[in-house]
């Protein structure tokens, strides 16, 4: 493949719920340097993860993580590995004491497995599910039933099967630590991090390729640490070795710092909100305007991420994504749990490819409707 046209005409709309679409100059600035980084003649997976390159590339990560977020000192940036799934059960590990109580609000797939993780652990109360109407929304903050004894309340900031997202941040009672995942829109619009204890992101879907995932998480919690863990599992550990206990994904690592540095390129965050927010309403709007096309989410819960659809009939919804894919518009097929269509329209999908779906509907609902 020559690799070097100034726009991609070689690739196609790619709506993946995760791993999802990256910037192309980030794919570009890769292709460079996995052959030679920075001059060193060495290429970034072949540098030593002790050298001074990496110190240099981690450092760079958590400075550019810092910046786009405004993330205090007093908070710990953590790349770790074994995705947003080892999540479920490092939190309960590192922040519930024995026999202690922590409250999930289960609104999807990934909620409702990190709720069934915790158990493992201690008692996890459910806060809040939508499981009855399919997830179809998220709650209200008054819909959340909160114990002020939590040793957290955990929750799940964009559910990305089914396609809602808060559009709010939950409050807490007392000084309950507010556990987020925000593996599906993390870093999608401004985030005031001071709200909470503890927020974690798999790299995969908006900030970079699979292998490591993110963990911020305020500093005084790792201390609280309730049982002797393996280092592996300890928070505190992986913040006191600069994410670096043993070797870790070095390249992921890489990558994610050129998409931080790309966030920064494009003015940061709210710059990033605006442009989502945009690339929605032109795909909501269209969904909106005919009965042809249903959306799974209820209007206050839709997530600017993941929008999930219907036409009137699976076989529509099938011959559909047969189609869309023939002009480029690819991996649209919705969750089995969901049926119909997600298309999933992260940081680094370009407006041009929510352009293009929307007019292919419009043709595909006059020769279909
Ligand atoms: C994809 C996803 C996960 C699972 O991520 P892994 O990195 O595969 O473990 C968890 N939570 C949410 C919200 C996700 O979108």
């Amino acid at each position: 493949m020559t690799p070097t046209t100034a726009t991609a005409t070689d690739r196609v709309y790619n709506f993946s719920a995760g791993p999802g679409v990256l910037p192309e100059s980030v794919l570009r600035q890769v292709q460079e340097d996995v052959w030679n980084i920075r001059g060193s003649g060495v290429g970034i997976m072949e540098h030593s993860h002790r050298g001074k390159l990496y110190d240099q590339i981690i450092a760079e990560a958590d400075e550019r993580c810092r910046k786009i977020g405004n993330i205090p000192d007093d908070y710990a940036i953590l790349f770790m590995t074994g995705g947003a799934t080892s999540q479920n059960h490092l939190i309960p590990m590192n922040l519930m004491p024995e026999g202690g109580t922590a409250d999930y609000a289960v609104t999807g797939k990934w909620a409702a497995d990190s709720q069934k993780t915790a158990k493992l652990f201690g008692t996890s109360r459910v806060a809040y599910t939508s499981e009855a109407t399919n997830h179809n929304h998220v709650p209200t903050q008054d819909q959340l039933d909160l114990d002020a004894n939590a040793a957290y309340f955990h929750y799940t900031s964009n559910n990305t099967i089914v396609g809602t997202q808060y559009h709010y941040v939950p409050k807490t009672p007392g000084d309950v630590p507010l556990v987020c995942d925000a593996s599906s829109d993390i870093f999608s619009e401004p985030i005031d991090i001071t709200k909470f204890g503890l927020l974690y992101a798999g790299a995969q879907k908006n900030i970079g390729p699979a292998g490591t995932t993110l963990v911020i998480v305020r500093k005084d919690l790792l201390e609280r640490q309730p049982r002797t863990l393996p280092g592996m599992l300890s928070y505190k550990v992986f913040a006191d070795k600069e994410s670096r206990p043993n070797t870790p994904p070095v390249f992921p690592i890489y990558v994610v710092s050129l998409v931080f540095q790309w966030i920064l390129e494009q003015g940061g965050l709210e710059p990033i909100a605006e442009r989502n927010k945009a690339k929605a309403k032109v795909l909501y709007d269209a969904l909106d305007a005919s009965d042809f096309w249903n959306a799974h989410a209820q209007p206050e819960s839709r997530s600017l991420m993941n929008i999930t659809f219907r036409t009137p009939s699976e076989e529509t919804d099938a011959l559909f994504l047969t189609a869309a894919g023939k002009e480029g518009l690819v991996t649209m097929k919705g969750h089995r749990s969901v049926g119909g269509m997600r298309a999933s329209i992260y940081n680094a999908f370009p407006a041009e490819g929510v352009n293009a779906l929307v007019s292919f509907m419009k043709e595909f609902e006059r020769t279909h409707g």
